[in-house]
């Protein structure tokens, strides 16, 4: 007889560890078993300590300004020695010809900023009197239109930063859902924005989270509570006698509900039969090159930088690790995580260690003040790669819900589906959390929990 549970959860990342947090917060004695194919939970997140450096191979934060995953903090108990870097007090610097630009972070800075032109700040002004085109647009066609193509180098940066992306071919309807909706409500995004700006809490800047041990100890965290088994990759699911079953290697196990916590392609392999649009979506790769230096490297403060792609640089950006989150250096050093690869260089990840780090420093000394090389470093190659969202990839989110609608006891979420960000992954956990504990009781009643037999 096949292992039987009632919830199973496939994959023990941050989605699928966010999603049987919120079912057993509400619901304790809920019977969850997470299905996770290596011998780590976490994925993507995942944190590097050596001779007194902390870097990391995937996040490095995310932003406190998101409820999902604020609650999360709060009921794990994580927000109590959470890490904070404010928005409003570490700038961000963007690559400029050739050297390292203040980015503006309030409306009145961007008249003063030497990243556009007179011309190119009044034409910012033009998404006023554009009308909102339905269609779907690539997110530079998209900012072209509204605010000019002087804008592009800025999007550019901000794609990098978060995709690794090229904004040629992500898709802004599936990057910036919110924006989007903004724009057709009020016709312009500026409209929209500064009605939203009336709202409560309007002004405030969020703030980078992490932990003293890294990302990774939101992780661990999570990982103490539910039943996860290791070594087990799912290979197939299937519907049978109105219940799941869902094959390993070596077993079987059943449930009513099953819940996809994986990157989209990855879900989307043990979705084959059901005929989705695309069978993959393209990914990007990068890797993290951990630089340490004596603290007479005259790192600017900051969070750090990003290069748009016309500045022909190597590195995709850097963080200035140690002023966002101090002590993750020895004492007397500083510590930079240069980012490298991405979708539009994957090349430059074939190259080796030495060549990564001799390249980087190359790059970063071009920029920085630095005035001798790295006294520590070390290139963190992860095994995850962040999901594009490129053209088409809104037919495949209705997809993906038209197939949840018509089969019972099935959720999808994971990296890429409703976004990349752990944010957004903690907030769709979530909404999957409470879409079945509304089905199964809900927070309201006591949850009337149908045992499954077998
Ligand atoms: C290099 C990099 C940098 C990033 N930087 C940031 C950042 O700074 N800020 C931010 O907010 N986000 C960042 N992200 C995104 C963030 O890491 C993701 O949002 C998040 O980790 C995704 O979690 P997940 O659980 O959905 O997917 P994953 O982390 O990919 O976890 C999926 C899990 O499922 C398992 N699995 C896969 N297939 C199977 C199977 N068939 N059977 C069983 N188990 C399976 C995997 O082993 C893995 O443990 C970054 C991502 C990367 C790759």
């Amino acid at each position: 007889m096949p292992e039987t549970h009632e919830i199973i959860i496939v994959g023990a990342g941050l989605s699928g560890l966010s999603v049987a947090h919120f079912l057993r917060h509400n619901t304790p004695d809920l019977d969850i078993l997470i299905l996770e194919q290596d011998d780590r939970p976490g994925g993507a997140v995942r944190s590097f300590t050596d001779q007194g450096y902390l870097a990391e191979w995937g996040p490095h934060g995310f932003l406190d300004n998101n409820p999902a995953s604020r609650a999360l903090l709060r009921e794990t108990g994580l927000d109590r020695i959470a890490q904070k870097a404010p928005l409003g007090s570490f700038v961000r610097f963007v690559c400029h010809d050739g050297r390292l630009v203040q980015l503006p972070q309030k409306p009145t800075a961007l008249l003063a900023t030497p990243l556009l032109s007179p011309l190119g700040k009044l034409r910012l002004l033009g998404d006023l009197f554009k009308k909102p085109r339905i269609e779907e647009q690539s997110v530079g066609q998209w900012a072209a239109y509204r605010f000019g193509s002087e804008i592009l180098p800025l999007v550019d940066a901000a794609i990098t930063g978060t995709f690794a992306g090229d904004y040629e071919r992500l898709s802004i309807d599936a990057v910036m859902p919110g924006v989007r909706a903004l724009e057709k409500e009020a016709g312009s995004v500026l409209k929209g924005l500064l009605k939203k700006k009336k709202g409560a809490g309007a002004g405030i800047l969020p703030a980078m989270t992490s932990f003293p041990l890294g990302m990774e100890q939101l992780i661990t965290t999570l990982a103490t509570e539910p039943n996860i088994l290791y070594h087990s990759p799912v290979r197939s699911i299937g519907r049978e006698n109105n219940a799941w079953e869902i094959h390993t290697e070596a077993e079987t196990y059943r449930a009513t509900t099953v819940i996809l916590a994986l990157p989209v392609n990855r879900a989307l392999g043990l979705l084959a039969d059901h005929a989705p649009p695309v069978t993959t979506i393209p990914t990007a790769r990068i890797a993290t090159v951990a630089l340490g230096f004596t603290d007479k490297a005259q790192v600017p403060f900051g969070f750090g930088y990003l290069a748009p792609e016309r500045e022909n640089r190597f590195a995709m950006g850097a963080l200035f690790s140690t002023h966002m989150f101090p002590g993750r250096a020895p004492q007397g050093s500083v510590l930079l995580e240069a980012l490298v690869g991405g979708r539009r260089h994957p090349e430059r990840l074939e190259l080796s260690d030495e060549e990564l780090i001799s390249r980087i420093y190359d790059d970063l000394k071009q920029l920085i003040p630095l005035p001798a090389p790295p006294c520590f470093s070390r290139v963190l190659r992860g095994d995850g790669s962040i999901p594009q969202l490129e053209m088409g990839y809104p037919a495949l989110l209705n997809w993906k819900e038209s197939l949840e609608q018509r089969l019972d006891g099935l959720h999808i979420c994971g990296f890429g589906w409703e976004g990349i960000g752990m944010n957004d992954m903690m907030q769709t956990a979530k909404t999957v959390a409470d879409r079945i504990l509304l089905r199964v009781g809900g927070e309201r009643h006591k949850p009337e929990i149908k045992p499954v037999y077998f």
